[in-house]
This record gives structure tokens, sequence and C-alpha cells, in this order.
């Protein structure tokens, strides 16, 4: 096995929210729905409870299953809940900042679970921190609520109709308060959030997987700049006076998603391995053998290969339990060849011309090292095919992604990829081609491969 650091853009955070209009306890859902959405972030997760007339919660550093245990969850009584998984893209990555959020304001108190990033979070900070607003976290979620709690005359709706005019940027909140569970995408709909049915009350998810995981319905995703609020008269929906045209996240149908979900109406998988069939189209190759770079390139290969009637097989075994708390080895080890993460199945590849599919390319680090790899294990042949465009800038919206000077897709062109990578050919998705495979032109955010941004960003690069 070779060690390999993931060259990926980094997932955000997932949320959930559950409301029962029966006496019931839903932290058990809650947590199922946490665990489907684990892949969105493994650094901290919470849930949090309404009990009572109070709000009470648990969260912690660590996976779903490990924070949480059968007596943690008997403890969180209630019938509705917010759920949170985290990945750092503001804020350190510290217990403190782990979330849902729980605040009191003098009407009552509130839980909040955000995935996405605000572009004027510290102008907005700065603007209430001047007001004598003392800050306990660093992330821009806590900006989110204590804006909402000065702007609450009594009336939340009309409070959260207030924030979503302020606040900018890529954003799906789960808020619950005392009586209602609310729901929120931003105004592009740039983070996903759907929602689902059960028989006695409603669920929110990050992704359509976790309402089947908590054994919901799915129904539908909430629309760009869309407030849903769900209480004991049922499910209201608002629109925000902001509200724009779709462009959902294009990275959720490369990368982020579960391949299980459905996000807008395209089913990730199908999106997959559509862009594998379109790969071919546009970069076919002679070859014995196509596999894949586990797992999200899974689809795309099958697709790939199937195009071309060439042998879709296993070339890469992904070790999946080297992860977060993994001792990783040092560079001595690394240097006398300590492999644990990818391992090649060297039978399979020796002597075969192979393609390699990837979901994407970021730093090139990782394909460099695959590629050597497969080529020491005897390959005769190594071309890669990405199943996204090259990624050549930076996101603001919630995705940790690289400065834009280490996105290889920034600074070298299709040959001068190749050669750093050593394989015999690189060849990525047309952005046409990846609009074709998704089934739709537009309503896309794209710009982290063609640096169009939906809206005003920072200008740092
Ligand atoms: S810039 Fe890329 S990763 Fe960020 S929201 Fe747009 S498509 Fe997604």
């Amino acid at each position: 096995m070779e060690y390999i650091k993931e060259d990926k853009l980094k997932d955000e955070c997932g949320v959930i929210g559950v409301y029962s209009s029966k006496d019931e306890i839903v932290s058990q859902l809650a947590y199922y729905g946490l665990f489907a959405l684990q892949h969105r972030g493994q650094e901290s997760a919470g849930i949090a409870v309404k009990s009572g007339g109070k709000i009470k919660s648990h969260k912690n550093m660590g996976l779903v299953s490990e924070i949480f245990d059968d007596d943690i969850i008997n403890e969180l009584k209630g019938g509705m809940a917010t759920g949170h998984v985290r990945y750092s893209t503001t804020g350190d990555s510290l217990v403190e900042n782990a979330q849902p959020l729980v605040v009191k304001y003098k009407k009552g108190s509130l839980a909040i679970s955000h995935n996405g990033n605000l572009t004027n979070a510290e102008a907005l900070r700065d603007m209430l921190e001047n007001t004598g607003v003392i800050f306990q976290t660093s992330t821009d979620t806590e900006v989110v609520a204590n804006l909402l709690s000065r702007h609450i005359n009594g009336d939340m709706i009309k409070s959260v109709k207030n924030v979503v005019e302020i606040i900018k940027g890529a954003f799906a909140f789960v808020i619950m308060t005392e009586k209602e569970l609310i729901g929120i995408r931003d105004q592009f709909g740039l983070r996903p959030l759907c929602i689902g049915k059960r028989k006695d009350g409603y669920l929110l998810a990050s992704e359509s997987c976790a309402i089947t995981a908590m054994g919901g319905k799915f129904v539908r995703d909430v629309e760009p700049g869309e407030i849903v609020v769900i209480n004991d008269d049922g499910l209201k929906s608002i629109k925000s006076n902001k509200y724009a045209n779709r462009k959902s996240c294009v990275f959720e149908y490369i990368y982020f998603a579960r391949p299980d979900s459905t996000i807008d109406g395209i089913n990730v998988y199908e999106s997959r391995f559509k862009a594998g069939e379109q790969l071919a189209k546009e970069s076919p190759v002679e070859a014995d053998l196509v596999f894949s770079v586990p797992d999200s390139g899974t689809p795309a290969a099958i697709g790939y290969a199937q195009a071309l009637g060439i042998q879709y097989g296993l070339g890469l075994i992904k070790n999946r339990y080297a992860k977060r708390t993994f001792i990783q080895p040092n560079q001595d080890l690394r240097d006398e060849g300590v492999k644990i993460k990818l391992s090649v199945l060297e039978n399979i590849v020796k002597d075969k011309r192979v393609v390699i599919v990837d979901d994407s390319i970021v730093r090139g680090t990782t394909s460099k090292r695959i590629v050597k790899m497969v080529r020491e294990a005897g390959a005769r042949e190594v071309h890669i095919r990405v199943a996204s465009p090259p990624v050549s800038y930076p996101c603001y919206f919630g995705i940790d992604t690289p400065y834009r000077r280490y996105l290889i897709g920034s600074y070298k062109n299709n040959e001068e990829i190749t050669e750093y990578i050593g394989a015999d050919s690189v060849r990525y998705i047309t952005e046409k081609g990846l609009l074709k495979a998704l089934g739709q032109e537009e309503g896309f955010c794209l710009a982290c491969l063609n640096g169009q941004y939906p809206m005003e960003v920072p200008n740092f690069e």
C-alpha cells in the first residue's frame, strides 16, 4: 500500500433536521441521518434536540459513531432535532466550533446547523463586534446566530427573512427554535438541502441519501432562496426576497455527494456514469483494462469502459480505514516505501495498457504517485482520464480549495500535466461534455473550473 494524501477538494459539512408531530424521541433518527452524511465531514458532529421547553445538545470531535452511544442518544429526548457533521472551512478545527450551535436570546433559544460559507462574514462580524458583541467561536454560523437574535421581535420568520437579506455567500441552514424547524437555502442554491416526509413529520437533509437512511421519502429540494418552516401545521414555504437562477455546485455531482443521492433532480451516480461515457467519446484510447481511482472515480470508469467495450476491473485497492486519526508515516518511512492507503493489484495490471479514471485532479501530486506505482507494477501504458475539467480556481462557497497557485490546472497545460504526472496521456472531460452528462446546459456553478463566480468574491488567491 502506498502512502497517499488525498488530492481532492475537501467536502464541506452536512446538515439534517427532524420534526415529529407525535410525542416521540427522534435523536436516533438524527444519528442515522448524520451517519449517512459522514462523507461530508469527519472532524466533528453534533445533535441538538428540543427537550421540553429547552434545547439540549451533544457534540464532539470525531466520527458520528465515535461521538454517540446508546446512553448519549437516550439522553437526547425530544420530538425535534437538528444535526451536523463538520469539515472546517471557516473557523478552527476545535470542539467549540462544532455544530449545531445552540444560542440563548431574550425570548428563548435556538440551534443552528450550517453548511456553506458566508462571503461577507468578516464584515458582519466587525460590525457586530463594534456594537459590543463578544464571539465564543470563530465560525460564521455564530455571526448568523447573533444577527438572528438581534432581529427577533417575537417573529422568528420575519427575523430569518431579514437575516437572509443581509448575509451573502453559499449556505444551507437548518434552524431549530423551540417551536419550529426552519430550512434555508441561499439565493443560488449553491449548497444542497432537501425535504423528506415520514409518517409523523418531516425531514431536512443535505442529501437525499440521508432522508432514505432516516426512513423517509424524498419530497423535493429546497428551492434557491426558499425558506421552509415546519411545525404542527405542516410545512410552509416562503420565498425570501433574494433568489436567483439556480447554480447548483457542480462538484456535488463530480465528487462530494454520495452516488445514491439525487440533487436538484439529477442522480449523482448516473451523472458520473454518463460523464465516463462522454469522456470515452471525447478521448478514447486503445487499452486492455480500465479501472478507477477509488471510490468516486468508479461510476465514470464503468461508463468509460462500457462505452469503449474495454474490460473494467479493479486495479487499485484502497484501505478504507487509513483515515482521520491514522498515524501518518514520517518522511523516512515514506522514503523506505511504507505504503498504507492505496495498493496496486500487480498481477492484474502487469503487461497491460491501462486507463485510470479519476473524478478530478487538484494538485496532481496523487495522480503522479499513482502512475508511478502502476508503472512499477509492470503496466505497459498508463493513460489518465478525468471526469471533470481542470480545477483552476479556488472556491469561496464553503469548499476547501488550495490557493490557486497550487492548482495544477491553473498553471500547466495538458502536455505539461501529462509530463508532470508521468502518464502516456492525460485527458479531461470538456465543460460542454460535463454539462451534457448532467443533462442540463445551465443551472450550475462551475466557478472552480472556469472562474465564472455567480456572485462577487473576495479578491485574493
Ligand atoms: S466553485 Fe466549485 S466547489 Fe465551489 S460551489 Fe462552485 S462548483 Fe462548487
